[in-house]
């Protein structure tokens, strides 16, 4: 800029100006008088008094004055047009009036009526002012001066500093957000955390955060495009801010990775409510760029100060509990606990182990029977993969599945499993059907008709006898590629079954366009449909109408109990498969029983599906006054649970219940016999996210420190116990 932006105007003022008409022309002739000049001082002063005027009418800058009081004496006509006035309006109104207060501004602005009643000069403050247009930034530099030794006022210039701002908070917001989605970045956020528990330790407050991150993106991303995920990332921000609210507290991390900070926040329950809206709400189906597609998310937790004080623990802490989230099967929450230290490890060892699995011959089959509901018949048999780990013995699927598809070991693992099923089945004496689970990892691969047809042709098994399970993940992204996979495994004459139908976002709409030949139905789901009030049975209702509609059948999984096989058969489910009829059985034993249709089971199992109370035996702590006992924890369910270990408790008595990790919760015997007591929680447990089961609230490690040093007298005399007891 040529133009100065800033007008010196000594301090040694000489005239009160009076205003409107009159300041230029003063402040000119002060110029020429104090300048001394008294050779031609006209021609000096018309001279200043042009270079002002063109100065005030480039819009560059504007000139203030005031009288002794503060108040307005002369503000430039156009600047007061900029504050929807005209000078002469503004006239008589106290300076500092003009701009937006202190409060809402902070430090800076508090520094104007500061500075004016200490009669400091002042040079470029920033402050801002609101009009129609939005808010204005100007820099605006001040002298006071004085009719002799009085104070009579001050004189100033501004300059309009807005556009300088905007880029400079533009600059700033781009270190700071992410510009995809607009959240806080990876550096905003830790820096947020690192002075929100800063802060917060000292105030001895808890403040959880949550790290999420979005199961199958990758797929969406590779098969669908990159701007498609950028969109589908948008998209996701949306969501989670509609749910979280506080724009300011959550960010995405990169990738596919977000955090969010929750203050004051240590509700386990309510966290785990949280998580789960946030896990339903990116459930559901995402339009991008014109295709539809779904994907999941899971979700860690860790509150400080309980699972960690500094930022670095606490996200370290979280990252582990969605480390476990993600290996307990996606789409889930867990929170933090220590335990999971050692679960990583073993997960990792896992990994390590599953790589030699296969040549070690440590893999097996087994098959388990499906049969026609009407008739008892089994029609045909699931492949159901078996890990005997030698130190560790069976692993379950449902574990090391997942750790297959992520070290990428799920292609050999899906290949050996193909193979040996057709193997199997050319040895069963009668046309039983077998039916493979595919990953959706395996379908993706254009190579998978290939492969299959090849196993079909070398083992000389008959296409239709070989059924391909898959599940919803398949639908991620409705491309053309997932039609072209379809059509060509149909092609090769084998039977596709939708698995695990209930489970993810489950929509009837593509059960039309998909050639499905069957529809199984989870196992979860059918057991939540035997519970009251549950609109699953309607649900199943439907889907066996629509099924029949489009002459495929029916499979109800995981079916246990009469109770369980009775409802199905009301819903003309026309399949079943579960323990009602027969756990997974040997190849060799289907060589046996596989004659041709003949092969027919009774059902049977309990009457009724059990309650859900989590069965488990845990070693606890139950403190009375100042005795702690070991005892011993059975069925465990929210509200209550019994305990062993002390005999004789009266009914009534209060105990706390140790459950480790600051997990305490008072309980009051409602039952008693000599060896055990049922005792009633005071607060209900919550769910961990993990089927199991924790308090909403733990000990604070400041309450825990201040506890030690405060006196007790809790005397009460011990219960006779059947194990040892401490005092505390
Ligand atoms: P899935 O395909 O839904 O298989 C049914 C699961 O339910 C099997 O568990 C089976 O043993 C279990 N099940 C059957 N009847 C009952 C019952 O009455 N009660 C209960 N509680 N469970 C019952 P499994 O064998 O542990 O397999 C778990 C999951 O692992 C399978 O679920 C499937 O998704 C996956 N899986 C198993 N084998 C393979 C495989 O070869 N390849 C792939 N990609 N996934 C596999
Ligand atoms: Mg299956
Ligand atoms: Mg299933």
């Amino acid at each position: 800029m040529d133009m100065p932006s800033r007008i010196d105007f000594g301090e040694e003022g000489t005239a009160a100006s009076d205003g409107q008409r009159g300041f230029l022309g003063k402040l000119g002739s002060r110029i020429g008088r104090s300048r001394g000049d008294v050779a031609a001082p006209g021609l000096h002063t018309r001279e200043a008094l042009l270079l002002l005027q063109n100065y005030e009418e480039s819009g560059r800058g504007w000139f203030w004055s005031t009288d002794a009081d503060g108040r307005l004496t002369y503000i430039t006509d156009a600047v007061a047009g900029l504050m929807g006035k005209t000078g002469g309006d503004l006239l008589g109104t106290p300076f500092v009036d003009l701009f937006t207060p202190a409060d809402s501004q902070g430090e800076r602005q508090r520094t104007l009526p500061f500075l004016l009643t200490r009669q400091s000069k002042f040079d470029e403050l920033p402050l801002s002012t609101v009009d129609a247009e939005g808010e204005r930034w100007w820099a605006v530099s001040g002298r006071p001066y004085f009719e002799g030794d009085r104070f009579a006022g001050y004189r100033g210039s501004g300059t309009d500093i807005t556009e300088q701002r905007r880029s400079a908070e533009d600059a700033s917001r781009l270190a700071l957000y992410d510009s995809l989605t607009g959240l806080a970045n990876r550096f905003h956020i830790s820096r947020r955390l690192d002075s929100t528990l800063a802060a917060f330790a000292q105030q001895q407050r808890s403040c959880a955060i949550m790290l999420l991150d979005l199961d199958r993106f990758k797929q969406v991303n590779d098969t669908l495009g990159h701007p498609a995920g950028d969109a589908l990332l948008r998209q996701v921000a949306e969501r989670l801010l509609k749910i979280v609210g506080d724009k300011e507290m959550v960010s995405r991390l990169g990738g596919d990775e977000f955090q969010i900070i929750l203050p004051d926040v240590e509700d386990r329950g309510k966290l785990g409510d949280m998580a789960a809206d946030i896990i339903a709400s990116l459930s559901q189906p995402y339009s991008v760029e014109g295709s539809r597609c779904i994907i999941g998310a899971s979700v860690g937790v860790a509150i400080a100060p309980y699972d960690g004080l500094t930022s670095e623990d606490l996200v370290r802490n979280a990252d582990l509990a969605l480390y476990a989230a993600k290996g307990g099967g996606r789409g889930r929450f867990r929170f933090y606990s220590s335990d999971l230290h050692q679960a990583a490890e073993d997960r990792r060892a896992l990994e390590e182990d599953l790589r030699d699995a296969l040549t070690r011959g440590q893999m097996q089959l087994s098959y388990q029977p499906v049969v026609e509901a009407r008739t008892n018949m089994v029609t045909g048999v699931e492949a159901l993969i078996r890990w005997n780990h030698p130190e560790r013995g069976a692993i379950s699927p449902a574990l090391f599945i997942p750790i297959a598809e992520e070290a990428n070991l799920i292609w050999t693992l899906g290949e050996w499993v193909l193979r040996k099923a057709c193997e199997d089945a050319v040895r069963w004496p009668g046309e039983l059907r077998v039916a493979v689970n595919v990953s959706p990892i395996q379908f993706a691969n254009p190579d998978l008709p290939k492969i299959i047809a090849n196993t079909l042709a070398s083992t000389g098994l008959r296409p239709g006898r070989l059924e391909l399970e898959i599940t919803e993940g398949v639908f991620l992204a409705d491309s053309a590629e997932t039609e072209r996979m379809f059509k060509a495994l149909k092609g090769l004459g084998v039977r596709l079954a939708l698995d695990d139908f209930g489970t993810g976002y489950s929509s009837l709409g593509y059960l039309q366009t998909a050639p499905f030949d069957k529809i199984k139905i989870d196992q979860s789901f059918v057991h939540g449909a035997t519970v009251d009030g549950s609109r699953n049975g309607a649900i199943i209702a439907a889907i066996v109408a629509l099924a029949e509609a489009l002459e495929m059948e029916t499979t109800a999984e995981g079916i246990e109990s009469l109770d369980q096989l009775e409802l199905i058969s009301k819903l003309n489910v026309s399949h079943v498969q579960g323990y009602v009829y027969s756990a997974p059985v040997t190849s060799d034993e289907l060589v046996e029983h596989g004659e041709a249709g003949s092969w027919i089971i009774k059902p049977s199992g309990p009457a009724r599906q059990r309650n859900d109370r989590f069965q488990m035996f845990r070693r606890v702590g139950a403190i009375h006054g100042n005795h702690r006992y070991h005892v011993v924890i059975r069925n465990l369910s929210a509200t209550g649970a019994f305990i062993e270990g002390i005999l004789d408790v009266p009914v009534g008595t209060q105990f706390v219940i140790d459950f480790g990790e600051g997990q305490l919760v008072t309980a009051t015997v409602r039952r008693s016999t000599r060896h055990q007591q049922g005792v009633q929680f005071e607060q209900s447990l919550v769910s961990d996210g993990n089927g199991g089961l924790c308090t909403r609230h733990r000990v604070s490690p400041y309450l825990i420190a201040a506890a030690t040093q405060a006196p007790r007298d809790l005397a009460v005399p011990a219960f006779n116990t059947t194990s040892d007891w401490e005092a505390v």
